[in-house]
């Protein structure tokens, strides 16, 4: 589920849509966060579907820490890449704010860190990327991850440092129990850089375990 302070809006026939912000969301402030509505696609749903469905799906979904698709049922399926993203994925089921998001500031997220699918590309293939950022790496894919993964980490760690100390509209939305847990991790953090490379490494693990001999 997204922020609530966002609008869609069509940006243009290359890129198509993308989110973004109606009012200034501050750092640390929760973006997105993996809810129950959300689509889970497993390998054998995706076996069956024809060839315009699957490129449909495939544009949408990431994969979760079980290896499996997810299928956003809100807006946050059209969050776009950027190479230098405001958005940066935890190992939490939730994505943050990686620094004060202004009004009208487009919602992105590094897709390299979001999507275990991206691993199988080989040397030189993976999304093209036209993001403009000064450090655009134009091939998205998961070959140079561990280069890129110190910056996420600590950029994540800084964020998280914020996120008890801001507005966080969707607690609203969570249950309980979940709302609890995730306000004692924050309390807890001071590095998630273990966390965060067991997510990572887990979710690899589970995507290939299941989707190999599917993709390949
Ligand atoms: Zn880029």
């Amino acid at each position: 589920m997204l922020h609530p302070s966002h609008q869609l809006r069509f940006i243009n026939p290359v890129i198509g849509y993308g989110v973004f912000a109606t009012e200034p969301i501050p750092k640390g402030t929760i973006v997105g966060f993996v809810d129950s509505l959300d689509i889970k696609i497993l390998p054998k749903t995706y076996e069956r579907l024809n060839d315009k469905v699957r490129a449909i799906i495939e544009h949408f979904v990431y994969i979760d820490k079980e290896g499996d698709g997810i299928l956003a049922w809100d807006n946050e399926k059209y969050i776009n890449h950027s190479c230098d993203s405001n958005a940066l994925v935890t190992p939490y089921h939730l994505s943050i704010a990686a620094h004060d998001i202004a009004k009208n500031e487009e919602i992105t997220i590094d897709y390299t860190l979001n999507d275990a699918y991206l691993d199988i590309h080989k040397e030189g293939e993976g999304l093209s990327c036209q993001c403009g950022s000064p450090n655009c790496r134009k091939i998205i894919n998961n070959l140079d991850i561990d280069s890129y993964l110190p910056i996420f980490i600590s950029r994540l760690n800084e964020a998280l440092t914020c996120s008890l100390q801001v507005k966080q509209p969707l607690f609203d939305f969570m249950d309980t129990k979940e709302k609890n847990e995730l306000i004692k991790a924050f309390q807890n953090h001071s590095d998630c850089s273990k966390i965060m490379l067991e997510f990572l490494k887990k979710r690899s693990s589970n995507f290939h375990k299941k989707w190999n001999r599917i993709l390949s």
